[in-house]
């Protein structure tokens, strides 16, 4: 499929006047979405390598976004840079390294879930019902990209509620992981959204009526699902 990007820049113009350079502020964001896209929903594998070249023809734009989408990329943990080989995907977790962090993740995210009731308000509330995805249930959307969207989703959902938990080492710690781009790697699959949409709702309730232990129970619940599901990948 060649997805194409047009350039919104405009040429530019010389002459009595100043030369005003105007380079579409969304190019490089619209460049950037499209190979994440293209990470998460397997479309271009784990560990296999990514040449600019090719982007640039597919995506018919210049080097310049690609490499600063590449560079974001490679700081979200999605990319690797090699010096004199390129660019590649980052390889796909490990069976050893996802045991691992789902326990981390279990260690600390139901703890964190309950402390964040003592802490909401009006406006962490909203951010996170926003977060919680809901409004991307099956509407018609590109799977792919509602897949995509989902992680990124997320990631800011589980990041918001160790925000409001308060402690930031364990936020850092944890965002450090990029677990959530690493975990919906393992498999495209519409199930590993849908029924995680379920599971955020009920946190996100426990949470609204200030219910500390149901939310424990909520983001518990929620994490051992994500690794039945996901589980699955490694069979
Ligand atoms: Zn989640």
């Amino acid at each position: 499929m060649r997805s194409t990007i047009s350039s919104n820049a405009k040429p530019l113009r010389s002459g009595g006047e100043a030369i005003t350079i105007q380079r579409s502020p969304s190019l490089a964001d619209e460049v950037y979405d499209v190979i994440f896209g293209q990470l998460m929903a397997l479309k271009i594998a784990p560990g296999s390598r990514i040449t600019v070249d090719n982007l640039v023809r597919e995506l018919n734009v210049s080097h310049t976004p690609i490499r600063e989408a590449l560079g974001r990329l490679e700081g979200e943990g999605l990319v690797n840079k090699a010096h004199l080989v390129g660019y590649s995907a980052a390889p796909q977790i490990s069976r050893r390294k996802f045991d691992e962090l789902y326990e981390l993740r279990l260690l600390l995210e139901p703890d964190a879930a309950k402390r964040a009731v003592a802490n909401m308000n009006e406006t962490g509330m909203k951010e996170l019902q926003e977060a919680a995805g809901v409004m991307f249930r099956r509407d018609g959307t590109d799977e792919r990209v509602r897949y995509s969207t989902f992680a990124r989703q997320d990631a800011i959902f589980h990041d918001k509620i160790l925000d409001l938990a308060g402690n930031q080492l364990i936020r850092e710690t944890l965002a450090h992981q990029h677990t959530h781009f690493h975990i919906f790697r393992l498999m495209f699959h519409s199930r590993v959204t849908e029924e995680a949409l379920d599971e955020h709702d009920a946190i996100v309730t426990a949470l609204s009526s200030g219910d500390a232990f149901g939310a424990e129970q909520a983001m518990r619940n929620h994490i051992l699902h994500s690794r039945d599901r996901l589980l699955e990948a490694f069979d």
